[in-house]
């Protein structure tokens, strides 16, 4: 029988121009320090490189792998280099990288059990695993009354864990009738953007947020939030929802569960922790404090993809109970029924989350466990860290530095003490240069450089040099200073 005529691409060219893109991802990840960190193209200069209509007939692989190469990466700022410092990192891997690879070759949409069994009963089996490895309360488990679920970003987690939280404290209503703007939930001045955002889209409205304000560590002030809580409860309102963050974005700060947990639990309040970036550390033992507390909790996220050499988007947002979160979330339309689903043996994991499909996340996860063990990822951890500390021990032996913030892991807030025009000046000299890349935020309203030590591949090297430039530029102000 003769072949139909098509456009796709043969499994024969499949494969010779898949071996193409790993050869270049390859020699990719080999230069990659080669690279300015930082991409420095003006506004509108990557279209104006593009055609600008699309091509009536189809191209060349090479043509465009080779436009990746000539029209693309000039447009790049290279969060995979070892020398990018800025934000939180955003890892990747070449474990990650292949499982993400063979989740997009199989093509799996896992909105339920039934439309394939294994995108479940993995994402299940490795987010109990990670449940263990970071010693998180077995009411976390899957066997148990919770369990974990592998969301797009740590904003959907947390919204999540809101809207479960507005329907436990409204016993379902809001579901059916909307909010009535007595609802009110705290989180600290130092929270999440994302926080408020959700607590937009939840209906709850911004005025009904709280920002408790912080100690001198930038940590939520438990007296406070205790205090605030009573202040609203006295004046006709219902506290519903806390989110504490384990690893504040600004300076890393770690909110204190051990004293928050009790209030939440005295005023039935749902508490959601959100450890995006620094709950990874929670890998090794000797870091586990920053989870104390961590008992109190109806909710849990952080994401493998800053921190844990997993590829974005994969965060792991665990809830105790799951059967509220599943109430919340389900909607059941006649499309959708199946007899696995009706024997409720299963997980559906669109009942976890807010879009229906879902691709098959888990298969990075479960590569980037297996290829580095428990003990390789400990040992990546620890190394940033310790090299975060060796930072932060150069910053407070050059006079012309302070650190802003306690360094509890990889994130070093120091500043030169010239004042903020003098650090912008530095932070623009450091990223115009492309040499590495860092950002920065205000504590106690001043500019803070935040150097954020968490790139899959950054060793001590890259380190020592870093600060060699951070140096050097100084060096230069100064002398441009005084000239
Ligand atoms: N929460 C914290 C503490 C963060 O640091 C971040 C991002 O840096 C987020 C939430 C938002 O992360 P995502 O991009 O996964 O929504």
């Amino acid at each position: 029988m003769s072949q139909e005529k098509n456009f796709h691409m043969s499994p024969e060219e499949f494969r010779n121009h898949g071996h193409a893109v790993i050869d270049w991802l390859a020699d990719y990840y080999k230069n990659v320090e080669a690279y300015p960190v930082f991409s420095s193209v003006k506004p509108g200069e990557i279209r104006d490189s593009l055609p600008p209509n699309p091509p009536q007939n189809g191209e060349s692989f090479d043509a465009m792998l080779g436009d990746v190469e000539k029209l693309i990466l000039p447009g790049i700022t290279h969060w995979q280099s070892p020398n990018f410092y800025a934000y939180f990192p955003c890892n990747a891997s070449g474990a990650s990288i292949l499982g993400d690879l063979l989740s997009s070759g199989l093509g799996v949409q896992g909105m339920l059990w039934a439309t394939s069994p294994a995108c479940t009963e993995l994402e299940t089996h490795v987010l109990d695993w990670l449940a263990s490895m970071l010693d998180l309360p077995d009411k976390f488990l899957s066997k148990r009354s919770g369990g974990g679920v592998i969301q797009d970003t740590a904003s959907s987690a947390s919204l999540c864990a809101l809207l479960a939280a507005r329907e436990r404290a409204t016993r379902f209503v809001t579901n059916r009738t909307g909010c009535d703007g007595k609802l009110i939930a705290y989180t600290s001045s130092q929270a999440h953007s994302s926080i408020e955002k959700n607590v937009r889209i939840a209906g709850i409205g911004r005025d009904n947020l709280r920002l408790i304000e912080v100690d001198e560590h930038f940590a939520m002030n438990a007296g406070a939030l205790a205090a605030q809580i009573q202040q609203d409860k006295s004046a006709g309102r219902v506290p519903f929802f806390v989110c504490a963050t384990v690893g504040t974005t600004s300076s890393n700060a770690i909110d204190p569960l051990a004293r928050i947990g009790p209030i939440c639990r005295e005023h039935n309040l749902w508490l959601h922790v959100d450890a995006a970036m620094s709950g990874t550390a929670a890998l090794c033992p000797e870091f586990r404090h920053i989870h104390n507390g961590i008992e109190f909790a109806d909710s849990y996220c952080f994401n493998p993809h800053k921190w844990m050499f997993t590829n974005f988007d994969c965060d792991c947002l665990y809830v105790a109970d799951r059967k509220t979160l599943i109430q919340t979330l389900s909607v059941l339309p006649e499309y959708l029924r199946n007899q696995a689903s009706e024997s409720g043996a299963v997980f559906d994991y669109r009942d976890w989350q807010i879009p229906l499909g879902r691709r098959f996340r888990s298969l990075k996860l479960w590569f980037v466990i297996r290829h580095y063990g428990i003990a390789g990822l400990q040992y990546h951890i620890r190394q940033h860290v310790e090299l975060a500390r060796q930072f932060a021990q150069w910053i407070t032996e050059d006079k012309r530095f302070e650190l802003a913030a306690p360094v509890p892991l990889n994130l070093v807030c120091f500043r030169l003490k010239a004042g903020d025009d003098a650090n912008q000046m530095l932070m623009d000299r450091l990223n115009t240069s492309g040499d590495l890349y860092l950002t920065h935020t205000r504590l106690n309203d001043r500019m803070t450089l935040r150097f954020c030590i968490g790139q899959t591949n950054t060793e001590a090297r890259h380190v020592k040099r870093a600060w060699k430039r951070i140096q050097e530029e100084a060096d230069q102000l100064s002398s441009s200073k005084s000239a």
